[in-house]
């Protein structure tokens, strides 16, 4: 795959057993980063960093909760106190609720953005000043299909608004930043096979599996590989894009 050797990567949201952000953190882990493993749950963040380092890896467990700025710098200081540098941030935090528009509260909304678009802009922004130094960073940001097409299986319209906004922050920063060496992008997973989609009834599974081309939800190694790619040397000339991973559920 890619060459990440001797690079830093901080993978948020990589804590959950199923989840996505753990075969991000060890994808990027087997091709030599040095993974931070950061998470809001201390046990998942433990078990992330003992298969990393099971698979001959390198990773630091540190407790992060994106929507703090305090909790967000003081990860990044111990970053770069272990290591002295920060070269790849993948936003992969990220939470959901499935409501209508009509039920949701304000509470809601504020509940979903404070994670999924403002702590994404608090990691950011505090990786920025170090990936500039070194003229080097590259940040990659979880969006969804559910950005694009107006909603998916799970989430909330306040989901769909959040991972929007995603696409739309990371095309101002790639900009912003294009000067510096720093590429900015998005990957726009469809449904992927994690723990809700195990929970779907057979029935609700086969209606969602009948949209999708490829016949199949996606796997996290297929998120993770084009993560992987976005966070490579050999994608340099590529920013402010972003990669559908869909099985072809949806095509702009
Ligand atoms: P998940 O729920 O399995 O994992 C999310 C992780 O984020 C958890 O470990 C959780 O502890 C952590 N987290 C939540 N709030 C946090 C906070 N405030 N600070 C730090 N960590 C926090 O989710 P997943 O299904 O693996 O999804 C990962 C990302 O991919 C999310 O951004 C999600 O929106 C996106 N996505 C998922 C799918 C899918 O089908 N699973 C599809 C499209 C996009």
């Amino acid at each position: 795959m890619f060459q990440l050797n001797d690079r830093v990567a901080i993978v948020t949201g990589s804590g959950s057993k199923k989840g996505i952000g753990r075969t991000i953190a060890l994808t990027l882990a087997k091709q030599g980063a040095a993974v931070v493993v950061a998470d809001l749950n201390a046990d998942g963040i433990q078990d992330t960093v003992n298969a990393i380092q099971e698979a001959g890896g390198k990773a630091l467990g540190v407790e992060l909760n994106v929507t703090s700025k305090e909790s967000v710098d003081a990860m990044v200081e111990k970053v770069l106190e272990e290591y002295g540098r920060i070269d790849i941030l993948v936003n992969n935090a990220g939470i959901s609720q499935k409501v209508t528009v009509q039920d949701m509260t304000l509470e809601d909304m504020t509940r979903v953005f404070n994670v999924n678009m403002f702590g994404l802009f608090l990691c950011t922004q505090a990786v920025l000043e170090t990936m500039k130094k070194q003229k080097f960073g590259r940040i990659v940001s979880l969006s969804s299909v559910s950005a694009k097409r107006g909603g998916g299986v799970f989430g909330g319209a306040h989901y769909s608004a959040s991972k929007a906004a995603v696409l739309g922050f990371s095309k101002n920063l790639a900009r912003e930043v294009a000067l510096n060496g720093i590429t900015v992008n998005c990957v726009a997973p469809g449904l992927v096979n994690t723990d809700i989609w195990k929970s779907l009834p057979e029935e609700v599974a086969n209606n969602v599996i009948a949209g999708i081309p490829a016949g199949r939800p996606g796997e996290t190694e297929e998120i993770a590989a084009a993560i992987a790619f976005l966070a490579s040397e050999e994608s340099s000339y590529i920013t402010g894009e972003e990669i559908d991973i869909n099985g072809g559920s949806h095509m702009d």
